[in-house]
């Protein structure tokens, strides 16, 4: 630690992105940085967010958290992928599956030679057949595999289904020896004259608390951010038009399923999560071509099982703040931007939000190239995931509702035009740099919404037809032993993290 070293963080917000920060930057920072979260009570949390990505798992290894612990705790399930149904068609449904499909072979994406198969043969098996994800989804079975057999192919990836407040509490349990907790209402938020830098941040019921640096992980109003620093936020709605969701948990549904489902709607999507103890169900809609009320009774109408408590409803303006750092405030969690829930990436975002600012971390001095680089690599991140979203909404069949219509209608962001465009001529998926979704992802998005390529790579012709069809049905058997093997997802959770 030297003179110009950060000596105290100051963290507003308690949620989801509160403590996530105050826990990796607790254990990343160790105890020459003092870090003081403030939360408060009256206020809450948004209290959804109970879908994630397979990320989430580098936070146990950095934390040293348990699985099993974790799971039992946040009565987590697992989730291999999302199902989307009515997406490209009111009766079509599809698979989002993590993790990888096939092999390749060579030097070529195995995708290629699949299409080569359907493109000789349009009943060959899909896509879908040789993923071990998929497979292991429409069997709800799961076990923690590293790769299949002695072959080369990779096991099943995976993230959970959570409980929001239990896994923001179970997060503050761990980080509770590093972090200071103050719980009370932070009522105005002192700037420097010099340079409008953030000094201090004041309590309703009295005092104030100073920092170096300071996290906004307030929520959508973002307190430093916004209210204080008046950063901006860019609008994504001409892009992502829904704009509401009403959700409303309900009794446990049999069986388990491990992954998520996302039902479209005439105005939106619907979300069901299946939780140890309970359902999560949403409602996401556009504003403009529903009203609130009708929102809810969708909903109501289509939960399984029983609603355990009256529709609530949450407002949202998909989008990013123009800078997530600005001066000596990083915004991440709600504060930073929102995207609907439709991939489950926002706990995803808060989380590289935090490896970022690691990588990233200042002096007091806060050389401005730290906070353009940080910005320059959130934009890239958001916009990214941005686009994959588009797609599901732009790359339909539907014209059944004025939604569905406007939707088709989209002027697509630049990238996701090229994107598509080389896709549908020969089938390349091309991503920028580290983008967040791979191309297993892209791969089944485009293929789930009709996008379908007329050619395929010139290079999987040269494949003697033989070793084609050895090479694919090789691989399906492979992992239909596989998937024949592993327990099922509600036995394993019984056996290994169910809560007591
Ligand atoms: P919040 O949960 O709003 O927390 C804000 C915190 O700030 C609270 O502790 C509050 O008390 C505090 N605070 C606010 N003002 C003050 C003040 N003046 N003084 C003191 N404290 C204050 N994410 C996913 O990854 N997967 C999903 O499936 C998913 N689904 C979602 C569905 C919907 C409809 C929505 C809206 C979000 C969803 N999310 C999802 C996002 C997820 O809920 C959030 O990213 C996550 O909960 C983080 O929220 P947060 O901590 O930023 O904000």
């Amino acid at each position: 630690m030297n003179e110009s070293s950060i000596r105290q963080i100051v963290i507003v917000g308690g949620g989801t992105a509160g403590w996530m920060a105050a826990a990796l930057l607790a254990r990343a920072l160790g105890e020459r940085t003092r870090i003081h979260l403030i939360e408060s009570d009256e206020i809450g949390t948004v209290g959804v967010g109970e879908s994630t990505i397979p990320s989430i798992r580098r936070i146990n290894t950095f934390l040293g958290l348990d699985e099993n612990d974790l799971l039992r705790a946040v009565r987590g399930t697992i989730k291999l992928g999302i199902q989307f149904n009515g997406w490209l068609r009111p009766a079509a449904s599809y698979l989002h599956a993590f993790g990888d499909i096939g092999l390749p072979l060579g030097l070529l994406p195995f995708h290629h030679y699949w299409l080569r198969s359907r493109h000789q043969d349009a009943a060959a098996p899909d896509l879908w057949a040789y993923s071990l994800n998929a497979r292991a989804i429409d069997a709800h079975r799961f076990a923690r595999m590293e790769r299949v057999g002695d072959s080369p192919l990779a096991g099943l990836r995976y993230a959970y289904h959570l409980d929001a407040g239990l896994y923001a509490r179970y997060l503050r349990q761990h980080a509770a020896a590093g972090v200071q907790r103050t719980e009370g209402k932070v009522v105005k938020v002192n700037l420097r004259e010099a340079d409008g830098f953030i000094e201090s941040v004041q309590l309703e019921r009295g005092g104030t608390i100073a920092g170096d640096f300071f996290i906004d992980c307030s929520g959508f109003r973002g307190l430093l951010i916004e209210e204080a620093l008046k950063t901006g936020y860019e609008d994504w709605r001409h892009w992502l038009p829904c704009d509401r969701a009403v959700v409303a948990p309900s009794s446990r549904v049999e069986p388990l399923r491990p992954f998520t489902q996302a039902d479209a709607r005439p105005a939106g999507w619907q979300w069901r999560i299946p939780l140890q103890h309970r359902s999560g169900n949403g409602h996401v809609y556009c504003s403009g071509f529903m009203g609130d009320d009708e929102a809810a009774a969708l909903l109501l109408g289509h939960i399984e099982g029983e609603a355990l408590e009256s529709p609530r409803l949450l407002r949202f303006t998909s989008g990013m703040r123009r800078r997530s750092w600005n001066r000596n405030c990083v915004a991440l969690g709600l504060a930073a931007g929102f995207m609907e829930p439709l991939e489950s990436t926002s706990i995803h975002l808060i989380q590289s939000g935090v490896q970022r600012l690691l990588d990233l971390f200042p002096e007091r001095g806060f050389d401005p190239a730290l906070a353009a680089e940080y910005n320059r690599q959130t934009r890239f991140e958001y916009e990214r995931i941005r686009d994959f979203l588009v797609l599901h909404y732009h790359a339909t069949e539907r014209r059944d509702t004025p939604f569905w219509r406007h939707c088709a209608d989209i002027a697509l962001p630049g990238e996701l035009q090229r994107k598509l465009e080389l896709f549908r001529a020969g089938g390349r998926v091309v991503r920028d740099g580290d983008e967040l979704f791979a191309e297993p992802a892209w791969l089944q998005v485009m293929l789930g919404q009709g996008v379908v390529p007329q050619g395929h790579h010139p290079l999987a012709d040269t494949l003697p037809q033989a070793q084609l069809e050895a090479f694919l049905s090789h691989i399906r058997t492979l992992l239909g032993r596989a998937v024949a093997a592993m327990p099922g997802h509600a036995q394993f959770l019984t056996r290994h993290c169910a809560a007591a």
